[in-house]
């Protein structure tokens, strides 16, 4: 294989990308796939890296993955020495907690860092109220001396909180890492309860039943509870973010997951706010959410709200039609259940399906349903999962809050 050529000052690794790869990056994008590599030489896993145009420009620095599909994750368009990017990530994650301190100034829980959206590409950083879950997910961010930059900083910023690092097996295969466990790397608790909006939910990193929550709709909870009366359906509950937001202003809720041990939390975090306030009747249903909607819409159930969120249908391009379909299908029986006046929160988290064809698909399952609607709000991810203007996959999360007029 042939060598990387090395920067004059320093033995920097420069990587060429094709034109479309430049172009990818001149438009303000911060990947690079393997296929829009130029020429690449025997770079080391995870190193810093220039990026140059095939006439020679430089591009900018970044951090280099030798097995991921994404090979360059751009860090910033200046060209940097070794000795700045340790400072670099440093200012970055300081930019990221004073964002969230700043703005989800009312949570105990949120994303400290989102990846590419706080410029930290690779790296994601959750609060759970006093312990932080940190996943590394590139050969990058799993370098020693970047994971101390990150140690370091989150006991300088939160001193009274455990770090604790949740390894998807998966993405290490993927970036050709040896296998690790998940583990606890600073401070001795890896369990808590932490408040959403007023309700409480446990996380346990490390326990048999290992919990964590979907942090990114924690304003759409709010924003749902404002809108839900009377009786309710929380279709994909997991451990009833929803579901629990809801039984605060619903007299009954109907919560269906297909998953036994998520509903076990959900009934724990359940006891957990009936202790603390009152609370509508729930009852937990394990369920294929296709199935049951179907036959409650054909026995003529009816539901004053209904919550969809299933999880995302389309990981791929190639599947968006088949996604359409099914979520058009979960959207058209809510439609259809829906009394008049009726609210259906409904969500997609897959990125390939766009806000607009996510919007399309709702009115053509409304008109099928016969029915009526309007959207109140079209809402994404929380403002601690911000979306970076030029980087489509940090802004995936639809939710759409909409209205049965008649
Ligand atoms: N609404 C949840 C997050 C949902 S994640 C929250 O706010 O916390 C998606 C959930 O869908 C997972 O819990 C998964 O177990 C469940 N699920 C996946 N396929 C399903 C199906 N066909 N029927 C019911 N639940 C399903």
């Amino acid at each position: 294989m042939q060598r990387g050529s090395l920067s004059s000052h320093e033995s920097i690794p420069v990587i060429t990308v094709s034109a479309r790869g430049a172009t990818r990056l001149k438009a303000g994008h911060l990947w690079v796939y393997r296929s829009d590599l130029a020429k690449t030489g025997d770079i080391a896993p995870g190193v810093l890296v220039h990026v140059q145009d095939e006439r020679g420009r430089k591009l900018g620095s970044a951090l280099y993955s030798s097995s991921s599909q994404i090979a360059i994750r751009l860090l910033t368009s200046a060209v940097i020495v070794e000795s700045k990017l340790l400072p670099l990530l440093r200012e970055r994650i300081d930019r990221a907690v004073q964002f969230r301190k700043q703005f989800a100034r009312d949570a105990d829980s949120y994303r400290v860092i989102f990846s590419e959206a706080d410029l930290l590409p690779g790296l994601i950083l959750d609060k759970y109220n006093d312990v932080l879950s940190m996943q590394a997910l590139t050969q990058a961010f799993d370098r020693d001396d970047l994971r101390r930059v990150v140690t370091d900083a989150m006991s300088e910023h939160f001193p009274e909180c455990s770090l604790f690092e949740r390894v998807d097996p998966h993405i290490r295969q993927l970036e050709q890492l040896p296998a690790r466990e998940s583990q606890l790397i600073q401070g001795g608790r890896s369990s808590t309860i932490f408040t959403v909006n007023g309700v409480r939910f446990h996380f346990d990193a490390l326990g048999g039943q290992k919990t964590g929550a979907f942090l990114d709709q924690r304003e759409n909870y709010a924003a749902a509870a404002r809108y839900a009366h009377g009786e309710a359906l929380d279709c994909f509950t997991y451990q009833g973010g929803f579901g629990l937001h809801l039984a605060r202003v619903c007299g009954k809720v109907t919560a269906v997951d297909s998953s036994r041990p998520a509903l076990e939390v959900a009934e724990q975090n359940e006891q957990l706010n009936r202790a603390a306030h009152v609370c509508g009747e729930i009852e937990w249903v394990e369920a294929n959410a296709f199935d049951l909607l179907k036959d409650y819409s054909t026995a003529g159930q009816q539901y004053d709200t209904i919550v969809l969120d299933p999880p995302a249908f389309a990981k791929t391009k190639r599947v968006v039609d088949t996604a359409i379909r099914g979520y058009k299908e979960l959207n058209l029986r809510a439609f259809k259940m829906l009394r008049p006046g009726g609210v259906l929160v409904t969500c997609s988290c897959s990125f390939h399906v766009s806000e607009g064809e996510f919007l399309e698909m709702l009115g053509s399952a409304a008109a099928d349903a016969g029915r009526r609607v309007r959207v109140v709000e079209k809402r994404g991810a929380a403002i601690d999962h911000p979306g970076l203007a030029n980087v489509p996959e940090t802004a995936y999360l639809k939710c759409m809050i909409c209205q049965v007029i008649e």
